[in-house]
Order: structure tokens, then sequence, then C-alpha cells
């Protein structure tokens, strides 16, 4: 009767509304956790814990650190929560750790690089994260920026899984780790690619340099055959790939991502409705369709332009 015909329409309605693939949240602090939480984001796909410490003198103690995880954990919207460790130096110098001068910076002692001199600082965040995930009870991942080697990723992995019970993962940001995927089968959980700096050092652009921003535009063949390849690598290793640069914040990218067989995508606060509501008027094989027209273009706007036309027609 008028019943059942409702209950099918409101759960035709309800499906129409689910992404594709899941959209996580990026956050840096409580109040980003809880502003998160007013959104449908599922979980988030980024927390950058060195924002909680650009402008701390003192080294943290676990006991504080723990205190702060637990509340940003305890307040994150809905999903896994994917903690990246600290990623300190190049644009994002942290007080405490007094890193030396560098005449280039992004090109220096950052990220997981930091394990040579500040291993100490990186055991008590893994301790203090296994803490913090205890005391939420929420479901943790935990990954490492900056990594440049399958050989720094699986030293990472072995900190991380003797320091606690999340799951342990990646960031891709460099070409050398994107090119050595194969060699992580069976040792990571997962793999985020930071699209903000892989396209820095694919395209040997200062992402600082506002003068250098067409090489840094996402649309870029080279970087979107890139993340084809990053997404078809980590599906042979049997490691769940997802996507937390700026990029997957724009929602005709993030179809585009999905097409290329991305398992998740995260975004900003602000995008993560327009994110979910562009991965939910696409099914997947219409994203792969829409991925297959931007790995034919052979400049970034052609490439955006035939993008935004394959959605068009979708519509
Ligand atoms: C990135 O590099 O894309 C990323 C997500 O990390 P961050 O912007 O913090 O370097
Ligand atoms: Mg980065």
């Amino acid at each position: 009767g008028d019943d059942t015909m409702i209950t099918k329409a409101i759960s035709f309605v309800a499906k129409s509304l689910d992404p594709i693939i899941p959209v996580r949240a990026n956050i840096g602090s409580l109040e980003d956790s809880i502003q998160a939480a007013t959104t449908a984001a599922n979980g988030v796909g980024l927390f950058r814990t060195e924002l909680l410490y650009l402008s701390e003198n003192t080294v943290p103690s676990r006991q504080k650190q723990t205190k702060a995880y637990t509340e940003i954990l305890s307040a994150a919207p809905e999903g896994p929560i994917v903690v990246r460790t600290i990623d300190a130096g190049s644009d994002k110098p942290v007080p405490f750790l007094h890193m030396p001068h560098e005449e280039n910076p992004a090109l220096g002692i950052r990220g997981y690089r930091l394990i040579t001199d500040h291993r100490d600082f990186l055991v008590d965040q893994l301790v203090s994260l296994e803490a913090a995930r205890v005391a939420s009870g929420r479901e943790v991942w935990v990954m490492a920026p900056m990594i440049a080697t399958a050989q720094e990723a699986l030293d990472f992995a072995e900190l991380a899984r003797s320091s606690g019970s999340y799951k342990v993962g990646i960031m891709v940001e460099t070409p050398s780790i994107a090119m050595a995927l194969g060699d992580l089968s069976g040792k990571l959980d997962f793999i985020s690619v930071g699209t903000n700096d892989l396209s820095q050092y694919l395209f040997a652009a200062d992402r600082m340099n506002a003068g250098l921003g067409a090489l840094l535009n996402p649309w870029q063949p080279a970087l979107i055959r890139m993340l084809a390849k990053i997404a078809q690598d980590s599906e042979a290793a049997g490691v769940s790939s997802g996507v937390c640069g700026e990029s997957a914040s724009d929602p005709a990218f993030a179809v585009v991502l999905a097409g290329l067989g991305f398992k998740s995508v995260s975004a900003s606060r602000s995008q993560v409705g327009a994110v979910r509501s562009a991965l939910s008027s696409v099914t997947l094989e219409q994203a792969q369709q829409v991925a297959k027209v931007a790995l034919s273009s052979n400049n970034a706007e052609n490439c955006k332009a035939a993008v935004l036309d394959a959605l068009a027609k979708i519509a």
C-alpha cells in the first residue's frame, strides 16, 4: 500500500545521498574536530598534529599529548580518524624541535625525516595516540608524512605497530614512494596521498610560491597519471588508498579520484558537503568514465573542461 511506496521512495532518496566512496574531513585542532562533527563527514581523513605545536616552546609531555588527542578524537565525526604524526619542518616550524636553518627546507629534514634527531618525540607521540585511542574508544589510523622510500615506510610501520593497536599507513607525497608501492604489499594497512606536496615534488615547483600556481594545478595531466598509478599499485599491493590533499576538496576532482580507484577522500570542512553531493550524484562506473576522460587530456585547462563537460552530461 501507500506505506510501502513511501518507504521505497525514502530508501531511494537515502541511497542516492550516499557517496560512492567515504568523504572524510581534514582537521588540525579541537575546534576543527568539533566543527567537522557538524558536517556529514565519515570520520577524519587527516589530523595535522603539528598544527597543535606551531607556537610551543617546550616539548609536550606524554600526559599532555594524551589529553589533547583524547579530546580531539572524542569530538570527531563518526568514522575512522586518520592521525598524521608530526609533519614539522619546511613551511611548518615547531619551536621546541629547534630545527636548524636549511637552504632548501622543503627538500630538507621534515616530516618522518625528523626521526634521526627526534625519535623520542615520535615514540612519545605514538604512545600517546595509543592511550588516546583506548580512552576515546575510537578507531584510529596512524600515518607518517614525507616518506621517500619503502624502507622508511617499513621502519615506520614496525615502530608504530610496536607502539599501539591502530591501523598503520604512510602519506604518499614524494614521487619516489609513488614508484615503490609494490614493495609495501602486506606491510601497510593504507596510504593517503598528499597532493599538495606530491605536486610540489613532481613538478619541482615550490608550493609557497604564488607565481607557480599553474604547475601546482591538480588538473595537470602528469599529476593525474601519477595518481592513477598510485591507485592501481595500492590495489595490487592490497593497501587501501585515499587522498587528503587540497585537490580532494574540489567536487569534480573528487569524482575523478573515485574513478581512478581511490577508496576515500578527505576534504577541508567547508567542502565536505559539496564533495559528498558530487560523489552521491554519480555511480562508480560513471566516475570511472569521467576518470578516463581526465586521463586522456594533455593539459590542465582541457582536462578540467572535459571533466566538467562529462559531469554535466551525467547530471
Ligand atoms: C599534502 O601535502 O597534500 C598534505 C595533505 O599535507 P600538508 O598540506 O599538510 O603538507
Ligand atoms: Mg604534505
